[in-house]
Protein backbone atom coordinates (compact mmCIF):
# COMPACT_ATOMS: atom_id res chain seq x y z
CA UNK A 1 0.00 0.00 0.00
CA UNK A 2 1.32 3.18 -0.58
CA UNK A 3 1.68 6.57 1.03
CA UNK A 4 -1.24 9.02 0.35
CA UNK A 5 -1.26 12.31 1.51
CA UNK A 6 -3.35 15.54 1.04
CA UNK A 7 -2.22 18.15 -1.25
CA UNK A 8 -2.62 21.27 -0.18
CA UNK A 9 -2.75 22.53 -4.10
CA UNK A 10 -5.25 20.10 -5.56
CA UNK A 11 -6.75 19.39 -2.37
CA UNK A 12 -6.80 15.69 -2.62
CA UNK A 13 -5.32 12.91 -0.86
CA UNK A 14 -3.21 11.71 -3.59
CA UNK A 15 -0.58 9.08 -3.50
CA UNK A 16 3.59 10.18 -2.66
CA UNK A 17 5.66 8.96 -5.34
CA UNK A 18 9.37 9.71 -6.62
CA UNK A 19 9.23 11.22 -9.90
CA UNK A 20 13.18 10.99 -10.76
CA UNK A 21 14.32 7.80 -12.99
CA UNK A 22 17.08 7.03 -10.64
CA UNK A 23 13.70 6.44 -7.56
CA UNK A 24 14.78 8.89 -4.90
CA UNK A 25 12.50 11.07 -3.59
CA UNK A 26 12.93 14.60 -3.22
CA UNK A 27 11.47 16.46 -0.14
CA UNK A 28 11.92 20.13 1.16
CA UNK A 29 10.72 20.80 4.70
CA UNK A 30 10.92 24.56 5.29
CA UNK A 31 13.33 24.71 8.68
CA UNK A 32 13.18 27.23 11.68
CA UNK A 33 14.22 30.59 11.61
CA UNK A 34 17.14 30.60 14.16
CA UNK A 35 16.77 33.79 16.52
CA UNK A 36 14.99 32.45 19.07
CA UNK A 37 13.93 28.84 21.27
CA UNK A 38 11.51 26.86 18.65
CA UNK A 39 8.47 25.92 20.46
CA UNK A 40 6.72 23.09 20.61
CA UNK A 41 3.50 24.53 17.97
CA UNK A 42 7.03 24.67 15.42
CA UNK A 43 8.07 20.97 16.67
CA UNK A 44 4.71 19.77 16.57
CA UNK A 45 5.58 20.40 12.40
CA UNK A 46 8.59 18.85 12.82
CA UNK A 47 7.95 15.95 14.19
CA UNK A 48 4.96 15.60 11.62
CA UNK A 49 7.82 15.49 9.27
CA UNK A 50 9.82 13.28 11.02
CA UNK A 51 7.59 10.77 10.95
CA UNK A 52 6.39 11.19 7.18
CA UNK A 53 10.30 11.08 6.44
CA UNK A 54 10.38 7.51 8.26
CA UNK A 55 7.43 6.31 6.55
CA UNK A 56 9.06 7.08 3.26
CA UNK A 57 12.36 5.65 4.09
CA UNK A 58 10.48 2.23 5.19
CA UNK A 59 8.53 2.50 2.13
CA UNK A 60 11.64 3.48 -0.62
CA UNK A 61 13.93 2.05 1.44
CA UNK A 62 17.12 3.56 3.05
CA UNK A 63 19.29 6.26 1.19
CA UNK A 64 15.61 6.35 -1.47
CA UNK A 65 14.72 9.36 0.74
CA UNK A 66 16.15 12.87 0.01
CA UNK A 67 14.67 15.51 2.59
CA UNK A 68 16.30 19.03 3.05
CA UNK A 69 15.33 20.93 5.73
CA UNK A 70 17.11 24.79 5.88
CA UNK A 71 17.97 27.34 8.29
CA UNK A 72 17.09 30.28 7.76
CA UNK A 73 20.04 32.63 9.21
CA UNK A 74 18.97 35.87 7.47
CA UNK A 75 15.67 37.75 7.60
CA UNK A 76 13.78 40.46 9.48
CA UNK A 77 13.70 38.63 12.36
CA UNK A 78 17.49 37.34 12.48
CA UNK A 79 18.41 40.73 12.08
CA UNK A 80 16.39 42.11 14.53
CA UNK A 81 17.35 40.26 17.14
CA UNK A 82 21.36 40.84 16.83
CA UNK A 83 20.70 44.70 16.55
CA UNK A 84 18.60 44.05 19.69
CA UNK A 85 21.43 42.20 21.40
CA UNK A 86 24.36 44.21 19.72
CA UNK A 87 25.55 40.81 18.77
CA UNK A 88 27.03 39.61 15.20
CA UNK A 89 24.22 37.73 13.44
CA UNK A 90 26.30 34.64 12.90
CA UNK A 91 26.92 34.74 16.53
CA UNK A 92 23.10 34.52 17.10
CA UNK A 93 22.10 32.41 14.19
CA UNK A 94 24.85 29.67 15.07
CA UNK A 95 24.13 29.64 18.95
CA UNK A 96 20.27 29.31 18.23
CA UNK A 97 20.90 26.45 15.26
CA UNK A 98 22.98 24.23 18.08
CA UNK A 99 19.70 24.64 20.15
CA UNK A 100 17.42 23.28 17.64
CA UNK A 101 20.07 20.38 16.71
CA UNK A 102 20.02 19.69 20.41
CA UNK A 103 16.02 19.52 20.66
CA UNK A 104 15.53 17.97 17.18
CA UNK A 105 17.63 15.06 18.73
CA UNK A 106 16.30 14.87 22.25
CA UNK A 107 12.60 14.64 20.21
CA UNK A 108 14.15 11.79 18.51
CA UNK A 109 13.91 13.85 14.94
CA UNK A 110 16.23 12.11 12.10
CA UNK A 111 18.83 14.81 10.89
CA UNK A 112 17.49 16.03 7.24
CA UNK A 113 20.69 14.89 4.89
CA UNK A 114 20.86 18.39 3.92
CA UNK A 115 20.44 21.40 6.33
CA UNK A 116 21.58 24.04 4.14
CA UNK A 117 21.96 27.89 5.35
CA UNK A 118 20.06 30.60 3.31
CA UNK A 119 23.88 32.28 4.18
CA UNK A 120 25.25 29.84 2.51
CA UNK A 121 23.39 29.93 -1.06
CA UNK A 122 23.64 33.83 -1.20
CA UNK A 123 25.28 33.26 -5.13
CA UNK A 124 22.37 30.60 -5.74
CA UNK A 125 19.39 33.50 -5.00
CA UNK A 126 21.48 36.39 -6.35
CA UNK A 127 21.50 34.44 -10.02
CA UNK A 128 17.87 33.69 -9.82
CA UNK A 129 16.91 37.22 -9.26
CA UNK A 130 19.18 37.51 -12.04
CA UNK A 131 17.13 35.67 -14.38
CA UNK A 132 13.40 36.62 -12.99
CA UNK A 133 14.91 40.48 -13.56
CA UNK A 134 15.65 39.29 -17.23
CA UNK A 135 12.79 37.49 -17.94
CA UNK A 136 10.68 40.59 -16.63
CA UNK A 137 9.07 38.97 -13.99
CA UNK A 138 11.25 41.14 -11.44
CA UNK A 139 12.03 44.49 -11.33
CA UNK A 140 14.17 46.98 -9.51
CA UNK A 141 12.56 49.59 -7.47
CA UNK A 142 14.19 53.56 -7.27
CA UNK A 143 16.14 52.52 -4.08
CA UNK A 144 17.64 49.32 -5.76
CA UNK A 145 15.28 46.29 -3.88
CA UNK A 146 14.52 44.32 -6.62
CA UNK A 147 10.84 43.13 -6.31
CA UNK A 148 9.01 40.09 -8.08
CA UNK A 149 5.44 41.62 -10.63
CA UNK A 150 3.13 39.26 -9.41
CA UNK A 151 1.11 40.37 -11.64
CA UNK A 152 3.11 38.28 -14.67
CA UNK A 153 2.81 35.29 -13.00
CA UNK A 154 -1.08 34.12 -14.26
CA UNK A 155 -0.84 30.90 -11.66
CA UNK A 156 -0.35 33.25 -8.44
CA UNK A 157 -2.69 32.26 -5.64
CA UNK A 158 -3.65 28.90 -6.88
CA UNK A 159 -2.22 27.24 -3.50
CA UNK A 160 -3.45 30.05 -1.12
CA UNK A 161 -6.59 30.69 -3.32
CA UNK A 162 -6.35 33.90 -2.35
CA UNK A 163 -8.05 36.75 -3.63
CA UNK A 164 -6.73 40.15 -5.04
CA UNK A 165 -8.43 42.18 -2.45
CA UNK A 166 -6.60 40.25 0.21
CA UNK A 167 -3.38 39.86 -1.36
CA UNK A 168 -3.34 44.15 -1.30
CA UNK A 169 -4.33 44.10 2.42
CA UNK A 170 -2.10 41.76 3.53
CA UNK A 171 1.32 43.36 1.26
CA UNK A 172 0.35 46.92 1.85
CA UNK A 173 1.84 47.50 4.55
CA UNK A 174 5.45 47.36 4.04
CA UNK A 175 7.45 48.98 1.49
CA UNK A 176 4.61 50.17 -0.65
CA UNK A 177 6.05 53.16 -1.90
CA UNK A 178 8.86 51.63 -4.04
CA UNK A 179 6.66 49.09 -5.66
CA UNK A 180 4.62 49.28 -8.62
CA UNK A 181 1.85 47.10 -7.23
CA UNK A 182 1.06 46.74 -3.38
CA UNK A 183 0.98 43.03 -4.23
CA UNK A 184 4.43 42.43 -5.29
CA UNK A 185 6.97 41.40 -2.88
CA UNK A 186 10.71 41.91 -2.35
CA UNK A 187 13.52 39.58 -3.76
CA UNK A 188 16.03 42.07 -2.77
CA UNK A 189 16.22 44.37 -0.07
CA UNK A 190 18.45 47.44 -0.19
CA UNK A 191 21.05 47.61 2.12
CA UNK A 192 19.55 50.27 5.53
CA UNK A 193 22.30 51.12 7.54
CA UNK A 194 20.19 51.39 10.74
CA UNK A 195 18.37 48.62 10.36
CA UNK A 196 20.63 46.04 8.74
CA UNK A 197 24.24 47.09 10.12
CA UNK A 198 26.63 44.85 8.49
CA UNK A 199 24.28 42.52 7.00
CA UNK A 200 24.98 42.94 3.64
CA UNK A 201 26.09 41.39 0.28
CA UNK A 202 27.30 42.39 -3.64
CA UNK A 203 23.23 42.50 -5.12
CA UNK A 204 22.15 41.11 -8.89
CA UNK A 205 22.77 43.25 -11.53
CA UNK A 206 21.66 46.30 -11.92
CA UNK A 207 20.66 45.98 -8.20
CA UNK A 208 21.82 47.84 -4.60
CA UNK A 209 23.85 46.21 -2.34
CA UNK A 210 22.01 44.69 0.44
CA UNK A 211 20.06 41.17 1.98
CA UNK A 212 17.40 38.24 -0.09
CA UNK A 213 14.14 38.54 0.63
CA UNK A 214 12.68 35.74 3.01
CA UNK A 215 11.12 33.68 -0.21
CA UNK A 216 13.79 33.70 -2.37
CA UNK A 217 16.00 31.66 0.09
CA UNK A 218 13.87 28.31 0.26
CA UNK A 219 13.33 28.57 -3.72
CA UNK A 220 17.29 28.72 -4.10
CA UNK A 221 17.83 26.31 -1.70
CA UNK A 222 15.84 23.67 -2.94
CA UNK A 223 16.51 24.27 -6.85
CA UNK A 224 20.42 23.74 -6.19
CA UNK A 225 20.39 20.71 -3.86
CA UNK A 226 16.91 19.21 -5.06
CA UNK A 227 16.40 20.09 -8.88
CA UNK A 228 13.67 22.22 -10.23
CA UNK A 229 11.01 19.74 -9.71
CA UNK A 230 10.71 18.29 -6.36
CA UNK A 231 8.01 15.18 -5.40
CA UNK A 232 6.70 17.37 -2.22
CA UNK A 233 7.29 20.69 -0.06
CA UNK A 234 5.83 20.89 3.37
CA UNK A 235 5.53 23.61 6.37
CA UNK A 236 3.32 25.09 8.65
CA UNK A 237 -0.51 25.80 7.27
CA UNK A 238 1.13 29.66 7.87
CA UNK A 239 3.81 29.35 5.42
CA UNK A 240 0.60 28.64 2.64
CA UNK A 241 0.24 32.59 2.29
CA UNK A 242 2.74 34.10 1.44
CA UNK A 243 5.55 32.12 1.91
CA UNK A 244 4.45 29.14 -0.52
CA UNK A 245 2.76 31.04 -2.82
CA UNK A 246 5.69 33.17 -3.92
CA UNK A 247 7.81 30.87 -3.80
CA UNK A 248 5.86 28.75 -6.70
CA UNK A 249 5.71 32.18 -8.21
CA UNK A 250 9.45 32.98 -8.49
CA UNK A 251 10.50 28.98 -8.99
CA UNK A 252 8.34 28.82 -11.58
CA UNK A 253 8.63 31.73 -13.57
CA UNK A 254 12.59 31.27 -12.90
CA UNK A 255 13.26 27.21 -14.19
CA UNK A 256 9.92 26.73 -16.28
CA UNK A 257 8.47 24.00 -15.18
CA UNK A 258 6.57 22.96 -11.63
CA UNK A 259 8.50 24.09 -8.45
CA UNK A 260 6.67 20.68 -6.37
CA UNK A 261 4.42 17.53 -7.08
CA UNK A 262 2.60 18.12 -3.93
CA UNK A 263 2.14 20.37 -1.32
CA UNK A 264 1.57 19.25 2.56
CA UNK A 265 0.63 21.71 5.27
CA UNK A 266 0.60 20.49 8.95
CA UNK A 267 -2.42 23.07 11.22
CA UNK A 268 -1.24 24.33 14.50
CA UNK A 269 -0.80 23.94 18.04
CA UNK A 270 -2.81 25.56 20.19
CA UNK A 271 -2.37 26.68 23.63
CA UNK A 272 -6.09 27.58 25.31
CA UNK A 273 -7.58 28.15 21.92
CA UNK A 274 -5.15 30.33 19.97
CA UNK A 275 -2.33 29.43 18.13
CA UNK A 276 1.58 28.76 19.94
CA UNK A 277 3.72 31.68 18.69
CA UNK A 278 6.92 33.10 19.48
CA UNK A 279 5.15 36.49 18.86
CA UNK A 280 2.36 36.17 21.30
CA UNK A 281 4.53 35.07 23.45
CA UNK A 282 2.32 32.13 24.64
CA UNK A 283 4.50 29.24 24.08
CA UNK A 284 6.47 26.42 25.89
CA UNK A 285 10.07 25.24 24.32
CA UNK A 286 11.32 21.88 25.26
CA UNK A 287 13.75 22.83 27.50
CA UNK A 288 9.85 24.59 29.89
CA UNK A 289 8.19 21.22 29.76
CA UNK A 290 11.65 19.00 30.31
CA UNK A 291 12.51 21.39 33.64
CA UNK A 292 8.66 20.35 34.76
CA UNK A 293 9.69 17.04 35.03
CA UNK A 294 8.93 15.48 31.68
CA UNK A 295 10.92 13.64 28.96
CA UNK A 296 10.74 14.42 25.32
CA UNK A 297 9.73 11.25 24.29
CA UNK A 298 6.73 12.20 26.31
CA UNK A 299 6.16 15.75 24.08
CA UNK A 300 6.40 13.73 20.87
CA UNK A 301 4.03 11.38 21.90
CA UNK A 302 1.49 14.24 22.97
CA UNK A 303 2.28 15.73 19.47
CA UNK A 304 1.19 12.83 17.51
CA UNK A 305 -1.90 12.46 19.39
CA UNK A 306 -3.54 14.63 17.26
CA UNK A 307 -4.60 14.54 13.81
CA UNK A 308 -2.09 16.53 11.50
CA UNK A 309 -4.39 18.26 9.66
CA UNK A 310 -6.61 19.09 12.93
CA UNK A 311 -5.76 22.05 15.57
CA UNK A 312 -4.76 20.71 18.37
CA UNK A 313 -4.99 22.05 21.58
CA UNK A 314 -1.95 21.21 24.17
CA UNK A 315 -2.18 20.85 27.27
CA UNK A 316 0.00 19.66 30.60
CA UNK A 317 -2.67 16.61 30.84
CA UNK A 318 -1.80 15.83 27.47
CA UNK A 319 1.12 14.94 28.75
CA UNK A 320 0.10 13.04 31.41
CA UNK A 321 -1.76 10.75 29.40
CA UNK A 322 1.76 10.16 26.80
CA UNK A 323 3.71 9.94 29.96
CA UNK A 324 1.21 6.18 30.99
CA UNK A 325 0.50 5.44 27.66
CA UNK A 326 4.68 5.17 27.00
CA UNK A 327 4.83 3.04 29.89
CA UNK A 328 2.76 0.95 29.03
CA UNK A 329 3.84 0.61 25.90
CA UNK A 330 7.54 -0.12 27.46
CA UNK A 331 5.87 -3.00 29.71
CA UNK A 332 4.35 -4.69 26.49
CA UNK A 333 7.85 -4.95 24.87
CA UNK A 334 9.67 -5.96 27.80
CA UNK A 335 7.14 -8.95 27.74
CA UNK A 336 7.27 -9.36 24.18
CA UNK A 337 11.11 -9.80 24.56
CA UNK A 338 10.54 -13.03 26.76
CA UNK A 339 8.03 -14.29 24.49
CA UNK A 340 8.80 -16.72 21.22
CA UNK A 341 7.92 -14.19 18.06
CA UNK A 342 4.41 -14.86 17.26
CA UNK A 343 2.56 -14.19 13.80
CA UNK A 344 3.27 -11.24 11.69
CA UNK A 345 1.25 -8.87 10.42
CA UNK A 346 -0.53 -7.94 14.01
CA UNK A 347 0.66 -4.17 13.75
CA UNK A 348 -0.52 -3.68 10.20
CA UNK A 349 -3.25 -1.30 10.97
CA UNK A 350 -0.82 0.58 12.50
CA UNK A 351 0.93 1.69 9.36
CA UNK A 352 -1.77 1.66 7.56
CA UNK A 353 -3.35 4.61 9.44
CA UNK A 354 0.10 6.17 9.18
CA UNK A 355 -0.22 5.64 5.04
CA UNK A 356 -3.58 6.50 5.09
CA UNK A 357 -3.05 10.61 5.35
CA UNK A 358 -0.57 10.03 8.04
CA UNK A 359 -3.15 9.42 10.15
CA UNK A 360 -1.23 9.63 13.65
CA UNK A 361 -4.04 8.85 16.34
CA UNK A 362 -5.56 6.25 14.15
CA UNK A 363 -2.27 4.76 14.01
CA UNK A 364 -2.11 5.08 18.16
CA UNK A 365 -5.53 3.75 18.35
CA UNK A 366 -4.59 0.58 15.99
CA UNK A 367 -1.39 -0.21 18.12
CA UNK A 368 -3.09 0.09 21.89
CA UNK A 369 -5.71 -1.99 20.55
CA UNK A 370 -3.12 -4.77 19.78
CA UNK A 371 -1.25 -3.98 22.62
CA UNK A 372 -4.31 -4.25 24.97
CA UNK A 373 -4.50 -7.91 23.92
CA UNK A 374 -2.10 -8.42 25.50
CA UNK A 375 2.03 -9.32 24.47
CA UNK A 376 0.98 -13.14 23.51
CA UNK A 377 0.39 -13.41 19.54
CA UNK A 378 2.91 -9.80 19.04
CA UNK A 379 6.45 -10.03 17.64
CA UNK A 380 8.82 -7.55 18.67
CA UNK A 381 10.64 -7.13 14.99
CA UNK A 382 6.85 -5.65 13.94
CA UNK A 383 6.71 -3.91 16.71
CA UNK A 384 10.29 -2.61 16.47
CA UNK A 385 9.35 -1.86 13.44
CA UNK A 386 6.00 0.36 14.14
CA UNK A 387 7.58 2.13 17.09
CA UNK A 388 10.86 3.16 14.33
CA UNK A 389 7.75 5.01 11.92
CA UNK A 390 6.40 6.63 14.89
CA UNK A 391 10.07 7.47 16.21
CA UNK A 392 9.09 6.77 19.73
CA UNK A 393 12.17 6.27 21.52
CA UNK A 394 11.29 3.64 24.68
CA UNK A 395 14.77 2.97 25.39
CA UNK A 396 15.38 6.87 26.67
CA UNK A 397 14.48 6.97 30.16
CA UNK A 398 11.34 9.02 31.09
CA UNK A 399 13.04 12.79 32.48
CA UNK A 400 16.25 12.46 30.57
CA UNK A 401 17.36 16.54 30.75
CA UNK A 402 17.16 17.89 27.69
CA UNK A 403 20.75 19.17 26.28
CA UNK A 404 21.44 22.04 27.87
CA UNK A 405 21.85 25.48 25.77
CA UNK A 406 25.39 25.73 26.38
CA UNK A 407 26.38 21.83 25.65
CA UNK A 408 24.36 22.46 22.17
CA UNK A 409 26.83 25.27 21.37
CA UNK A 410 30.18 23.62 22.16
CA UNK A 411 28.59 20.67 20.08
CA UNK A 412 28.01 22.92 17.08
CA UNK A 413 31.40 24.58 17.71
CA UNK A 414 32.91 20.94 17.72
CA UNK A 415 31.08 19.56 14.82
CA UNK A 416 31.97 22.58 12.69
CA UNK A 417 35.47 22.60 13.88
CA UNK A 418 36.04 18.85 12.74
CA UNK A 419 33.64 19.87 9.38
CA UNK A 420 36.64 22.54 8.94
CA UNK A 421 39.39 19.34 9.94
CA UNK A 422 40.70 21.32 12.49
CA UNK A 423 41.30 18.33 14.93
CA UNK A 424 43.25 19.90 18.35
CA UNK A 425 40.24 22.56 18.35
CA UNK A 426 37.70 19.48 17.60
CA UNK A 427 39.53 17.59 20.68
CA UNK A 428 39.66 20.19 22.96
CA UNK A 429 35.96 20.96 22.44
CA UNK A 430 35.26 17.44 22.88
CA UNK A 431 37.12 18.05 26.40
CA UNK A 432 35.00 20.95 27.17
CA UNK A 433 31.83 18.59 26.68
CA UNK A 434 33.25 16.09 28.95
CA UNK A 435 34.21 18.30 31.53
CA UNK A 436 30.45 19.48 31.44
CA UNK A 437 29.17 15.84 31.67
CA UNK A 438 28.26 15.33 28.06
CA UNK A 439 30.04 12.52 25.42
CA UNK A 440 29.59 13.67 21.71
CA UNK A 441 29.07 10.13 18.91
CA UNK A 442 29.78 11.08 15.77
CA UNK A 443 28.06 9.84 12.62
CA UNK A 444 28.17 10.44 8.91
CA UNK A 445 25.48 12.96 8.77
CA UNK A 446 25.33 14.12 12.29
CA UNK A 447 25.96 13.65 15.91
CA UNK A 448 24.30 12.46 18.62
CA UNK A 449 24.96 13.92 22.69
CA UNK A 450 24.15 11.53 25.63
CA UNK A 451 25.06 12.31 29.02
CA UNK A 452 28.02 10.80 30.75
CA UNK A 453 26.86 7.81 33.12
CA UNK A 454 28.34 8.16 36.30
P1 LIG B 1 9.52 29.51 11.94
O1 LIG B 1 10.75 29.18 12.73
O2 LIG B 1 8.70 30.59 12.55
O3 LIG B 1 9.87 29.80 10.49
O4 LIG B 1 8.59 28.21 11.95
C1 LIG B 1 9.07 26.90 11.73
C2 LIG B 1 7.92 25.97 11.36
O5 LIG B 1 6.96 25.85 12.42
C3 LIG B 1 7.11 26.42 10.13
O6 LIG B 1 6.83 25.29 9.32
C4 LIG B 1 5.82 26.96 10.74
O7 LIG B 1 4.75 26.86 9.84
C5 LIG B 1 5.64 26.03 11.92
N1 LIG B 1 4.78 26.55 13.01
C6 LIG B 1 4.82 27.79 13.55
N2 LIG B 1 3.92 27.90 14.58
C7 LIG B 1 3.32 26.68 14.70
C8 LIG B 1 2.32 26.13 15.58
N3 LIG B 1 1.76 26.86 16.54
N4 LIG B 1 1.95 24.84 15.37
C9 LIG B 1 2.52 24.09 14.40
N5 LIG B 1 3.47 24.54 13.55
C10 LIG B 1 3.88 25.82 13.68
ZN1 LIG C 1 10.54 27.99 3.06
Amino acid sequence: MPIRLFDSLSRQVRELSAAQPDGVFRFYNCGPTVYAPAHIGNFRTFVINDVLRRMLELEMGPGKVRHVRNITDVDDRTIGQSRKEQRPLGEITRMWTGIFHADCDALNCLRPTAEPTATGYIREQVSMIEVLMEKGNAYRAADGSVYFRVGSFPGYGALSRVKERELKVTNSAFDADHKDDVGDFALWKAHKPDEDGDVRWPGPAGAAEGRPGWHIECSAMSRKILGDTIDLHTGGVDLLFPHHENEIAQSECCNGVTLARHWYHTEHLLVDGTTMSKSKGNYYTLGDLVAKGHSPVTVRYALLAGHPRKQLNFTLDSLHAAESALATLRAYRAALRRLKPASTGVYDKVLDALRDDLNTPAALGALFTVVNRGADGGNLADFERVIFALGLDLDRPAGLPATPPEVAILAEKRWAARGARDFAAADALRSELAAAGWSMLDGKDGYKLEPIKK
